[in-house]
């Protein structure tokens, strides 16, 4: 394992928490997957799957046996790090907890308006438990518009249209009467 690795200092002094980062992080430098996650073989402990080197690294340091790899919790890099198998440096947190802690998070919680422009303030934001256990921030002035969108007499007519497919059929309706009134006025001439 440690032949594979190498020694970096770790980008980021303190973690997502606040808490110092202790020790250097140590990168995976053979092949990663497409998450950028470290993977070895784990042939050599009785399977034939690939694993992912950081839970291979916290499974040597709790003790936890290699051929039974299932039982590694949730790891989250403190270092942001995916290549990092530095024990240290690997968290066991539940689901919720490391999607919390994840950069969408971060990124979502920083934003100080909608995708729109309306502000993030307290007046416009509704804040609720999303999917993952975390918080997630809606905007109220989009919202309003969407369910008046929805309530809209007319726009509901024509998505009810669409949905059936009578829009088309009324199309053809219409062209039949644009010909009806030619022929009339064919007839007429
Ligand atoms: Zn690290
Ligand atoms: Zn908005």
């Amino acid at each position: 394992m440690a032949a594979n690795t190498q020694k970096h200092p770790a980008p980021i002094d303190v973690d997502r928490l606040g808490r110092p980062l202790v020790g250097p992080c140590h990168l995976w430098v053979k092949a990663v997957d497409r998450k950028g996650y470290g993977v070895i073989g784990n042939r050599d402990f009785g399977s034939t799957t690939i694993q992912r080197a950081h839970r291979v690294a916290y499974a040597l340091a709790h003790g936890i046996p290699l051929t039974d790899l299932r039982s590694v919790p949730e790891l989250d890099h403190l270092c942001r790090m995916t290549q990092c198998c530095a024990p240290r440096h690997l968290e066991a947190v539940s689901h919720g907890e490391n999607v919390k802690r994840g950069n969408v998070a971060a990124i979502n919680g920083s934003k100080t308006h909608c995708k729109r422009g309306h502000p993030f303030d307290e007046a416009n934001t509704r804040t609720y438990r999303n999917r993952s256990g975390g918080t997630s921030r809606a905007c109220r002035h989009c919202q309003r518009d969407a369910s008046r969108a929805t309530y809209d007499p007319a726009a509901r007519h024509d998505k009810h249209l669409r949905a059936t497919g009578r829009s088309q059929q009324r199309g053809l309706h219409d062209q039949r009467e644009v010909d009806q009134v030619a022929d009339q006025r064919a007839i007429r001439d």
